[in-house]
């Protein structure tokens, strides 16, 4: 069971990682992937993942932070992708165009020129995409069909999959992988959104589907109520395959083996 997407190198966890990881490992958790939102986290994602063998990183921008990158912040992740083999992807980036409590919208014009310069770095250093969206499906979507020569195969990864599932089959016909959370696990859609998050499990192939934490964030029923940790995602794997109507050991196995596939892990 591979955790493809949580944020260990951000402050929630300070204090405790070694132990979060260690009983991560314990509960059958094989590997971790630790994903930067900005230089600083990038940089501790990269540092947490020399640590350990079974640790990796992706780096990049998310589409929260592009108002407040220094200059030169395009060498500086190339040089931090560059200088690690743990270094698996480029994330996470994308388009966010929901207003939250602690986020207003940045500015779209600005959000999209950072993640085509992120897209393109990727195609530089050949490294999967790891995509954000949120309520931005459609210029994520004409973004990465005017850039499709700069796509691997397989291109990448949305993480924290939502949208309808007509979103869900272009994203498929480009190649992407979709990473679903414990946010699976709720009930009900969330604002905004029309599909609910379980008909996009059904509707995934198993050959596509990567589970995932965002640990500290979207904890899963019943744990819903405490921080998230990598260990969670077995019983976000466990509800996936529920969904799937498959055993455990069957979607841990695939979703094992695409994690793997995709990030050369
Ligand atoms: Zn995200
Ligand atoms: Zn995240």
């Amino acid at each position: 069971m591979i955790d493809v997407h949580c944020h260990l190198n951000f402050h929630s966890f300070e204090k405790d990682y070694d132990a979060v990881i260690k009983s991560a490992f314990e509960a059958g958790v094989t590997k971790i992937i630790n994903v930067g939102t900005k230089i600083d986290s990038s940089e501790k994602a990269v540092e947490l993942a020399k640590e350990y063998e079974n640790l990796f990183a992706i780096v990049g921008i998310h589409p929260h932070h592009v108002d407040k990158i220094e200059k030169g912040w395009e060498d500086q992740l190339e040089r931090l992708a560059k200088n690690s083999k743990k270094v698996v992807g480029i994330g996470e980036i994308g388009l966010d165009y929901f207003s939250y409590k602690s986020n207003s919208i940045v500015d779209p014009k600005l959000q999209k020129e950072v993640f085509i310069k992120q897209i393109e770095l990727a195609h530089k250093l050949k490294l999967p995409l790891q995509i954000h969206n949120r309520h931005a499906g459609k210029d994520i979507l004409d973004i990465l069909m005017n850039h499709k020569s700069y796509l691997l195969n397989p291109p990448g990864m949305f993480h924290c999959m939502s949208g309808n599932l007509d979103f869900l089959k272009k994203v498929l016909d480009l190649g992407f992988y979709i990473g679903f959370d414990g946010n699976i696990t709720y009930g009900g859609l969330a604002p905004g959104e029309d599909t609910n998050l379980k008909d996009l499990v059904k509707y995934t192939p198993i050959d596509r589907i990567v589970v995932e934490t965002d640990s500290p964030f979207l904890t899963p029923i019943p744990r819903r109520g405490s921080r998230n940790k990598p260990q969670y995602v077995i019983i976000t794997a466990k509800f996936v395959a529920k969904i799937k109507g498959t055993t455990f050991q069957d979607l841990e196995a695939k979703t094992t083996a695409n994690a793997i596939k995709l990030f050369t892990l």
